[in-house]
């Protein structure tokens, strides 16, 4: 059992309480975006193999339509987001800078703009197998952000049994509400979905777990909660990363996933509250994810509010349209915590895109970087036990193999409570990252 919850509070040990900066969006309902004159669609929009293009140049597509096909298990499929043109199929600058593939889409402004599908399945009568190939072939991938191929996710190792699915509906990181209006204005596609996600995995209880900030989504849920019990919604506290995995898991069941495994190997399988609202709506038509609901929130902004956008949306139309109004900004897709800044107009919406942040850049100029003093403040607050000064020090040394072996790297998943509360200014989870991608680079060249 796990202590905290004996007080009757569901949570986990350590971890961050940054300001909310909720209050700008939550209560505003999505609406939609009128269309972009054009669409970027990269082909590389989950962890895994990029898609493969199967349309030409010139070709003219309908929205909803295959166009990019799923290049092997870990790979998902790619759905025209709007009616056009493909106009080409090059080279454009992703969001960190380098260059990606991408399908790009002139959209046929005169067209209604209603999307195509297929006939009708009943989930019901489907095999978990072909339930696994149908979450497939919608490209669904995790919508908070993890861009993981759910229906990988749903592919069960074979020795292990699934005894409960955790929803997270916590999002927990600052200026997020996509999920807070998800939990209000789509209750009946989010409990299909989850029905589909028991079903794939096989397991007879379903748990979503929501912050405390939210209790309206509670009072919202419960009435559509099925009489046995088989799914239930809790509050957990208000604390970040409450919405990672381990933390989660930790807080509604007072489990650890041990380290290096997956939530599988304790009977757990867990999924965004957006993914599965998602599932529930395209699977049982049969239709591809061409858009998604994002904050658009921040500094300068007219109109901040949650936006149903066509995912390969350009920036500079998402800003146009939300009213932004200042000079110069930090523009972050997602949160600020774990969210990757953005540096050019033309990045567009991607399907793990769940937010566009605004940050003045007065607001973000960085303090002076100074040496650490050793105050622990860092250890005190990193959820999963980890020591982020010492980490830290051997960063400055470069001995990212010490890191990985003796002070467990990996097991970091970039959460950034130890930067946060770092009085020296230390970009601890920066020197994470980069220390995470040499060793792998390290361990490729090794191989090879
Ligand atoms: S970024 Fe990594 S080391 Fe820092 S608090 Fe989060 S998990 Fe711990
Ligand atoms: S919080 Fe910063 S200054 Fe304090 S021990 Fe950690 S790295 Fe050093």
């Amino acid at each position: 059992m796990n202590l905290l919850n004996l007080f009757g509070k569901k949570t986990f040990p350590r971890g961050i309480h940054p300001e909310g900066f909720k209050e700008e969006t939550h209560d505003h309902q999505a609406r939609r975006l009128p269309f972009p004159a054009q669409i970027i669609l990269p082909l590389s929009q989950n962890i895994g193999k990029p898609a493969i293009p199967i349309v030409h140049m010139g070709q003219h597509v309908r929205r909803g339509e295959l166009i990019a096909r799923a290049d092997g298990f870990m790979s998902v499929p790619l759905h025209a987001s709007v009616s056009g043109t493909i106009k080409k199929i090059d080279l454009v600058p992703s969001a960190r800078g380098d260059k990606e593939q991408a399908i790009i889409i002139q959209t046929s402004l005169s067209s209604t703009q209603t999307h195509h599908h297929g006939d009708y399945q009943d989930f019901e009568k489907m095999s978990p197998q072909a339930l696994v190939q149908a979450v497939q072939d919608t490209g669904m991938v995790g919508l908070g952000g993890a861009s993981f191929p759910t229906h990988v996710k749903m592919k069960i190792p074979d020795d292990c049994t699934i005894d409960t699915i955790i929803i997270n509906g916590c999002e927990c990181e600052p200026f997020l509400t996509t999920d807070h209006r998800i939990m209000l204005e789509q209750i009946s596609f989010m409990l299909r979905g989850i029905r589909i996600a028991m079903k794939a995995v096989d397991a007879p209880r379903a748990i979503i777990g929501v912050e405390d900030n939210k209790l309206n989504v509670l009072e919202a849920i419960r009435p559509h909660l099925p009489a046995d019990d088989s799914i239930t919604i809790e509050a957990v506290v208000t604390k970040y990363p409450q919405g990672a995995e381990k933390m989660l898991v930790y807080s509604l069941l007072g489990k650890e996933i041990p380290s290096g495994k997956l939530p599988s190997s304790i009977g757990v399988a867990i999924f965004n509250v957006a993914t599965l609202a998602a599932i529930g709506e395209l699977l049982p038509q049969r239709q591809g994810l061409i858009e998604r609901i994002i904050t658009i929130t921040g500094d300068n902004l007219n109109k901040p509010g949650n936006y149903m956008v066509p995912l390969g949306t350009p920036l500079s139309h998402i800003l146009k349209h939300a009213e932004f109004t200042g000079n110069e900004a930090e523009l972050i897709l997602g949160g600020p915590m774990m969210g990757m800044p953005a540096s050019f107009l033309d990045t567009p919406v991607k399907k793990g895109t769940g937010a566009v942040l605004v940050l003045d850049k007065r607001a973000t100029k960085r303090d002076d970087v100074l040496p650490c003093i050793k105050c622990s403040q860092c250890l005190q607050v990193c959820p999963i036990n980890l020591n982020p000064s010492e980490l830290g020090m051997l960063a400055t040394k470069r001995k990212y193999d010490v890191m990985e072996e003796q002070y467990h790297l990996n097991d970091c998943f970039e959460c950034g409570c130890c930067s946060y509360v770092c009085p020296s200014n230390i970009p601890l989870v920066q020197h994470f990252r980069i220390a995470k991608t040499l060793n792998r680079e390290r361990h490729r060249m090794e191989v090879a």
